[in-house]
């Protein structure tokens, strides 16, 4: 596939004054070639509908559709993008809708068709609150196969990050429970337009048909918040107010009452789930 004939996304700006808001977490990306480079990380999405959060001036939007997507649904909180997504929709017809609205309010599964991915620039404001959206619905599997998402480096090392560092919590725990969760790209902010303060990173999500290992998903999240939230302290002062044989069950899932939470992995906090469960 190659790059579409509307005008290069600088005049696009330009022609539509679409000055970045910080407000919004406006860092556009501009250059084509790295729009359809993500768009292809996402795979290839010939047989599949994809959810865009913030598609801004369309610059991710032109390279999803480039790349052969069956169909793009835009989710964009800015009025002010409308008329260049406009243009976009025009010149592939039938294969973009564009919804305007806050995407933390909108419920876009009426509008898509599955198979379904999501890819997205997103909002650093709202971005780490859409993903554990998507990690935490009521049934698994999701409605979305995979999560193709820049998000800040930061962002994207905690998501991904193994027990024992200092990135690894809630976030690498409730991502890497039912997802194969990888860095699949690395941005320096010279990359935006306007530049960041920050490097980037787009993670790739693939969601399992199954978790890792059995646990009740609310419970899984509230245990490692509480474990989390005091992170410093052994699990059986941080966990005690969970159960009042709280050393008991760290022991049966094969957890020391003195670890604390960054040192557990993924399949232990599982076990203490089911214990405090059972
Ligand atoms: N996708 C474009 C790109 O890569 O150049 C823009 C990415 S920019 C980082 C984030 C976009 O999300 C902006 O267009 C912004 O207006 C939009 N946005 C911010 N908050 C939003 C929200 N709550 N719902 C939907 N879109 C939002």
């Amino acid at each position: 596939m190659s790059i579409d004939t509307l005008p290069p996304l600088r005049q696009v700006i330009e022609t539509h004054a679409l000055a970045a808001k910080k407000s919004l977490g406006q860092n556009f990306l501009l250059d084509l070639n790295l729009t359809a480079k993500i768009a292809r990380l996402s795979g290839r999405n010939e047989d599949h509908d994809v959810l865009e959060i913030g598609p801004g001036p369309g610059g991710l939007t032109r390279g999803l559709l480039a790349e052969g997507a069956r169909h793009v649904l835009a989710i964009e909180k800015d009025a002010r993008c409308l008329p260049a997504l406009a243009e976009i929709e025009a010149a592939y017809p039938g294969r973009l809708t564009v919804m305007q609205g806050d995407a933390l309010d909108i419920d876009p599964l009426a509008h898509l068709r599955p198979p379904i991915r999501v890819a997205a620039n997103l909002p650093y404001n709202v971005g780490t609150e859409l993903l554990v959206r998507w990690l935490t619905p009521k049934d698994w599997p999701p409605f979305w196969d995979s999560l193709t998402l820049m998000f800040q480096r930061e962002v994207a090392q905690r998501i991904t990050a193994q027990p024992g560092s200092k990135a690894y919590g809630r976030l690498a725990i409730l991502a890497q429970w039912r997802t194969e969760a990888r860095i699949v790209l690395n941005l320096p902010p010279e990359a935006f337009s306007p530049p960041p303060k920050v490097s980037s990173a787009v993670v790739h999500l693939a969601a399992l048909p199954e978790p890792r290992f059995p646990a009740d998903a609310k419970m899984l999240q509230h245990v490692t918040a509480t474990a989390f939230n005091q992170r410093r302290k052994m699990l059986r002062s941080s966990l005690k107010g969970l159960a009042p044989d709280i050393e008991d069950h760290l022991r049966a899932a094969d957890i020391k009452p003195t670890d604390r939470a960054e040192q557990i992995d993924v399949e232990r906090f599982c076990a203490l789930v089911r214990s405090l469960s059972a």
